[in-house]
């Protein structure tokens, strides 16, 4: 298959008529994200016909919702824990221990120590004391090296915290066998949000020949985990999940040996179409008269939900009971009294003229790292409220 002709003809997936139906029918006191779980349904299976052998293991950090962790076990899904917090809530939720990895590369030894007795025998490292932790608190368990990578062109990519360069790699891949582990292959995460599988080439170059050269060195190994980075629509075109999965196989099978365990772990591509959240305007103003902008503030905010505005990365789509009529530009904010809870600025949002303070505004596409990003009450705002139709 030719993989650089990447199908962005189904860029524009109908965001579900049901959850703003929903949104605009119904009253909430706070901002509230509003999961169709079907919809959660419709990507992993999407996502799964193009992925083709490889496993998925959710990154439940995107979104923790019970009634998500529990559709997808039912779909056969396996999962990406963080920490001892989330290996519980999947437990809880009846996932296998077999299904579980740890791919956290910062991790706690009493959480090591929980995790290995819970049965769960896959973890994630990119450093010496990491693998000696792993050694003493889960024996004989498989590890993977996280790799750094360069930047990829991903609109919300990962720095330099995670991952190890190639040389290193060999030398925790050495130590984790004389220490007992079984070090069985490489992650990488290719950056959120990685709009065109066509991204993932230089990456995947790079992560291919630290596996020749693991190889080359005496390390057996068949297990690759090739991360999330799998975009959601957010108004920029993106290929259907099917054709995007498909263009990034075909692009490691091209690189990597027949029969090795291949890993991916979708998060913002798996929940962020099945979510939107219900917000409402609590202010619209003009610094002066002749201010060309309208300063919108929110009842929601960078520290209850839209924590991905950082840097105006993401840029959320909204919809207003005055769609339709005529529109003017307005720079975004949240309801907090600090002054970086501003949404967007640098490139306002044009929004209806008459839009009023108590105005009900759905923001679309938002299931992925909102809930999870809210914090606890900032300045007294709750943190988000989910609810599961
Ligand atoms: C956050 C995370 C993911 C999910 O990334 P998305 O871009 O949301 O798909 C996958 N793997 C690891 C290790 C992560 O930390």
């Amino acid at each position: 298959m030719n993989a650089t002709n990447a199908d962005f003809s189904a860029s524009f997936p109908v965001p579900s008529a049901r959850l703003e139906a929903f949104i605009a029918e119904s009253h909430f006191a706070r901002p509230t994200l509003v999961i169709e779980i079907d919809r959660v349904d419709t990507q992993y299976r999407a996502l799964a016909a193009g992925l083709g052998p490889a496993a998925i293991h959710y990154a439940v950090k995107a979104n923790p919702a019970p009634e998500i962790i529990e559709r997808l076990v039912a779909l056969g899904s396996k999962f990406d824990a963080a920490s001892r917090g989330e290996i519980e809530l999947c437990l809880r939720h009846g996932a296998h221990p077999d299904t579980i990895s740890y791919g956290n590369t910062i991790k706690r030894v009493a959480d090591i120590a929980y995790a290995h007795q819970m049965g769960i025998t896959l973890f994630a490292a990119d450093a010496s004391e990491e693998i000696e932790k792993i050694a003493a608190h889960a024996p004989g368990a498989e590890v993977y090296i996280r790799l750094l990578v360069e930047a990829s062109g991903a609109d919300w990519p990962l720095t330099r915290k995670f991952g190890t360069t190639r040389d290193t790699a060999l030398a925790l891949m050495a130590q984790a066998r004389d220490l007992g582990l079984r070090p069985v292959g490489v992650s990488f995460h290719v950056g959120s949000q990685t709009r065109d599988p066509m991204m993932w080439a230089d990456t995947l170059d790079q992560i291919a020949a630290v596996w020749t050269a693991a190889v080359a060195a005496g390390f057996d190994l068949d297990l690759l985990n090739i991360g999330g980075g799998f975009p959601a629509f957010y108004g920029d075109a993106i290929p259907h999940p099917t054709a995007y999965a498909e263009a990034v196989m075909a692009q490691v099978t091209a690189r990597f040996p027949a029969g090795i365990r291949i890993m991916a772990e979708p998060g913002r591509g798996m929940v962020a179409e099945a979510g939107m959240i219900a917000a409402e305007v609590l202010l619209v103003a003009r610094k002066s008269e002749d201010d060309i902008h309208r300063w919108v503030y929110l009842d929601i905010g960078k520290f209850s939900g839209l924590a991905e505005t950082m840097d105006e990365a993401i840029r959320y789509q909204f919809v207003t009971p005055h769609d339709g009529e005529a529109t003017g530009p307005c720079i975004l904010a949240g309801p907090s009294c600090d002054s970086a809870d501003v949404l967007y600025e640098k490139r306002p949002v044009a929004l209806p003229l008459a839009l009023k303070s108590g105005d009900k505004v759905i923001i679309r596409n938002c299931g992925a790292y909102t809930s999870s990003y809210a914090s606890v009450g900032f300045n007294g705002f709750p943190p988000l409220d989910v609810m599961v139709i």
